[in-house]
């Protein structure tokens, strides 16, 4: 295994170092990429990948890895949910990047560049940050390469899995729309929540990082563990409150909903309901923000829809 350091020192602001590992096989094979803590508080994908990188053995493995365990290191160490604090963007909305722009569209353009542009599949591990809540999910984009990304978010071991469409992407600037566009099958792929690090959920990614190198043909095939049953969403809704308020769920991650079910509700300070958030479909929550306090044109969950058991 090699320790590498990408540094990334002609951003406007603050020079970032992210360190990552190199693990060349002993067979042929293809390059797979995979990282974590794009958001700076989703710790189980970060541990799951320092983990793994020590229980891959290169005479085992066919193919090349690459394994970033944090990659959004400003995020990471000031504990900052979702954006990086020197332009409060989401470094996952900024790829593929740019060098010209803000500090974090040069971040992500120094990431795409490097780490993401010259690899052959892309794994991006997510957890819910700290406000945020969800079922263990995998999202892959509609694209030339999508069957090979779908076949990737299907072996990882998370019982949802969305398929997003081109024309309605909720995510843009995502590492697998990014990705995806650049002709590599990519996912996201989202176990774990409220920025802790638990350990059936850092378990979880493991598996899917063994699946998915099993299904590559990079590792032996008795290294996938179990696989559930898969529903797979057509697409998904997410739902915003145009008050600020204190934010109530009715529902839990994993729920299935009806439409015209009532999925929570935003108080005043009194406990009078300012606006009912009412399921505009059939579906699924997938992820829903867990902390009370919510701004006008905050997200309040994402609802998968077109429900689909495979
Ligand atoms: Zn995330």
């Amino acid at each position: 295994m090699d320790r590498k350091t990408l540094i990334l020192d002609e951003l406007p602001g603050d020079p970032v170092e992210i360190p990552y590992a190199r693990i060349e096989g002993r067979g042929d094979g293809p390059h797979l990429t995979v990282v974590a803590g794009v958001h700076g508080a989703e710790y189980t994908g970060m541990a799951a990948i320092m983990r793994w990188i020590g229980l891959l053995d290169p005479e085992r493995l066919n193919g090349t890895v690459t394994a970033v365990p944090i990659l959004n290191q400003p995020a990471f160490w000031s504990r900052t949910a979702f954006v990086v604090p020197a332009d409060g963007r989401n470094l996952n909305r900024c790829f593929p990047g740019d060098p010209e722009g803000s500090y974090t569209e040069a971040l992500a353009h120094g990431i795409f560049a490097n780490l993401i542009a010259p690899s052959d599949y892309l794994l991006d591990l997510h957890a819910g940050d700290i406000p945020e809540s969800l079922a263990p999910f995998s999202l892959y984009e509609e694209s030339p390469v999508e069957e090979r990304a779908r076949a990737l978010a299907h072996c990882y071991g998370n019982p949802h899995v969305v398929r997003q469409s081109r024309a309605s992407r909720t995510v843009g600037g995502s590492t697998s729309t990014a990705a995806a566009d650049a002709g590599i099958p990519a996912i996201i792929a989202e176990i774990g929540a409220n920025g802790l690090c638990d350990e059936e959920s850092v378990a979880g990614h493991l598996r899917g990082l063994g699946n998915v190198c099993a299904h590559l043909g990079m590792l032996p095939a008795r290294d996938a563990g179990p696989v559930p049953p898969v529903t797979e969403y057509s697409g998904w809704v997410w739902l915003r409150t145009p008050v600020r308020g204190w934010w109530q769920p009715a529902v839990s991650p994993g729920d299935r909903v009806r439409a015209g079910d009532v999925l929570g509700a935003v108080l005043d300070p009194f406990g009078g309901e300012l606006h009912r958030v009412v399921a505009p479909d059939d579906g699924c929550p997938l992820f829903l923000t867990s902390s009370p306090a919510v701004l006008a044109d905050g997200l309040l969950l994402g609802l998968a829809t077109g429900a689909r058991r495979s």
